[in-house]
């Protein structure tokens, strides 16, 4: 064991459904407008082109049925559902044809944005960090490994605030699957064991507020429920 001056942070993780043991985390990637309506909403016509990524800290997850103090430096924190891939076998300039070999599993999760900041930082050409990148940004469901489940090609998405819905679409929306994702992804990384790719958000993202119960599912994988509290 190495000597460190002082105790490592603990790992980050992820609950696994059934089990007692927790997948842990190693890094979080999130592909950015990976459905064509969110893509107009945000201002942009969908395009195939490559998908972009953006990366978040192992240490912004937290798990269901948390209470998330409202971020600082915001006025508008925003939900964005997504269904999230979790690797289980690493790889470098994966073959699409092979690309789901990788996955350990598939959970719910929430891309928790402080939109004014990404905006600013979009406007002034600089990097996304600090509307994406913050402390408790990215909540994560239980992974269901898949052992137990199939691969979802389609799958109703949605998110209700306080019993309204907000966000709907499908997985079978997807302008880049899974397979295409994982590839693509370890083109420019090598992928390793741990990592999560959280892998776009439908239409209808929108403000939280100190007091929102936020819910949301991927149907056949499971749900996600969190508490924005006081600032
Ligand atoms: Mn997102």
């Amino acid at each position: 064991m190495a000597d460190f001056v002082f105790p490592p942070a603990n790992q980050p993780s992820v609950a696994v459904a059934g089990s007692e043991a927790r997948f842990p985390v190693r890094r979080i990637f999130c592909v950015g407008r990976n459905y064509a309506a969110h893509a107009r909403e945000m201002g942009h016509e969908p395009e195939r082109e490559p998908p972009f990524f953006f990366t978040k800290p192992a240490d912004a997850v937290v798990d269901t049925d948390t209470v998330i103090p409202y971020p600082s430096l915001t006025k508008d924190l925003h939900h964005e559902i997504e269904m999230v891939v979790a690797i289980g076998k690493g790889g470098s300039d994966i073959d699409p044809a092979h690309a789901l070999d990788h996955v350990y599993g598939y959970a719910v999760g929430l891309d928790l944005t402080r939109r004014d900041l990404q905006g600013e930082a979009k406007k002034k050409g600089r990097p996304w960090d600090w509307g994406k990148a913050f402390d408790r940004s990215s909540p994560c469901g239980p992974i269901v490994p898949i052992a137990e489940t199939d691969h979802p090609s389609e799958g109703r998405v949605w998110l209700a605030v306080n019993g309204e819905i907000r966000q709907e679409g499908n997985l079978d929306e997807l302008i880049w699957p899974v397979a295409d994702v994982i590839a693509l992804c370890s083109q420019a990384m090598e992928l390793k064991a741990g990592d999560l790719i959280y892998t776009g958000t439908p239409a209808g993202v929108g403000a939280l507020q100190p007091g929102d119960k936020v819910e949301g599912g991927v149907d056949g994988i499971g749900e996600i429920a969190i508490t924005i509290g006081e600032a």
